[in-house]
Parts: C-alpha cells; sequence; structure tokens
C-alpha cells in the first residue's frame, strides 16, 4: 500500500477573514459561521436542482474558506438563487444561505456588478417603487381574481429609503 503523503506548508488553506468581515458587514452576512456543511440546504433547491454550477452549500463553504475571488466574479453563480427562502426552512443551523447569498449580492452590487436585467429592474424600482410596472393587464387580472386594484406607492418615501445611510456612504470611499 502507498504510503500517505505527509502534509506541507502548501497544503494550508488560510481562510481570508477580511472577506468574511466585510461580509458581515451585511445584514445577515454573518450567518455562514454556523454552517457545518451538512448539505440539507441542497436537496429543495430550486437552482441546484437544474444547474450543475449552483449549490447552496458550497457558496457557504466557500464564505467560511474566505474565497470571495471566487464569488464576487461578473456572472456569478449567486445570481441563480432564485430567493424561494427554502433553504432557510431546512437549514438545522438556522444559517439562512439565501440571506448570505443577498448580502453576497449586495456585495456584487456595491462593486457595480450585476446582470443587465437586474439593472433594468433597479431602474424600474427607482422610477416607480415596483420591481415590476403596473398595466392594465394586471388591473384586469386582479379584478378577475376579486382583488382591489393595487394603491399608488408614496414615491416620496421610497426615495428617503434608498438615500444611502452615512456609513454605506463611509464604506465605499
Ligand atoms: S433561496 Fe436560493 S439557495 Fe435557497 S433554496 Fe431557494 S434557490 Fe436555493
Ligand atoms: S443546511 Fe445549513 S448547516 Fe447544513 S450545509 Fe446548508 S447552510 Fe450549512
Amino acid at each position: 500500500m502507498a504510503k500517505a503523503r505527509k502534509p506541507n506548508s502548501d497544503d494550508v488553506v488560510r481562510v481570508d477573514f477580511d472577506f468574511r468581515r466585510q461580509l458581515a458587514k451585511k445584514v445577515e452576512g454573518n450567518l455562514a459561521s454556523f454552517c457545518y456543511q451538512c448539505g440539507a440546504c441542497v436537496g429543495d433547491c430550486p437552482a441546484a436542482t437544474y444547474s450543475d454550477e449552483f449549490n447552496p452549500r458550497e457558496i457557504m463553504l466557500k464564505v467560511l474558506y474566505g474565497l470571495g475571488e471566487e464569488l464576487l466574479v461578473e456572472d456569478s453563480v449567486l445570481w441563480q438563487c432564485t430567493n424561494c427562502y427554502n433553504c432557510a426552512e431546512r437549514c438545522p443551523q438556522d444559517v439562512k444561505p439565501v440571506e448570505v447569498i443577498i448580502s453576497l449580492k449586495n456585495m456584487l452590487a456595491d462593486l457595480n456588478i450585476y446582470p443587465p436585467t437586474v439593472e433594468k429592474i433597479i431602474g424600474t424600482f427607482e422610477k416607480t417603487g415596483r420591481t415590476t410596472p403596473l398595466s392594465p393587464a394586471v388591473d384586469r387580472q386582479r379584478e378577475r381574481f376579486g382583488l382591489p386594484p393595487m394603491k399608488p406607492v408614496p414615491m416620496d418615501e421610497i426615495s428617503k429609503l434608498l438615500e444611502p445611510a452615512p456609513d454605506e456612504e463611509d464604506d465605499s470611499e
């Protein structure tokens, strides 16, 4: 039987705690620290079911290792998450992988890296206060289901909410 090779210093995984500290500044960004890699979040994940690249457990592992350079990239796999929250329901550690992924997406947005679709949704939201604009077809559909018409959006309040918080302005410097 071949003798097991002794580990050397090149084998040591160096965790990038700086990346983890940056992520922890985001809402729920520190939750991945509680992940013990059981994989329960993968079973009911629609993105993992239909994509060979996406796996919430692997994303949490990359976060634990601080592998920001693999996650915060153009065409990041993170955008495949549908925000369905199945993973949050299944996780025995209350990690809420979806929240960690949202925080990672926010880090990407801070770097101005997001797909054109997201850019379009942001533009619509800034203009109308809604992620999908209303249309007569929506009104007709609501009427069919006996729902009242949608109320107007208080755009002055939305604009105030969209103003960056003072600490966010500091972060971007
Ligand atoms: S929220 Fe995202 S990661 Fe979680 S189960 Fe849904 S698609 Fe998968
Ligand atoms: S279910 Fe929770 S603890 Fe298990 S791998 Fe997923 S995030 Fe980690």
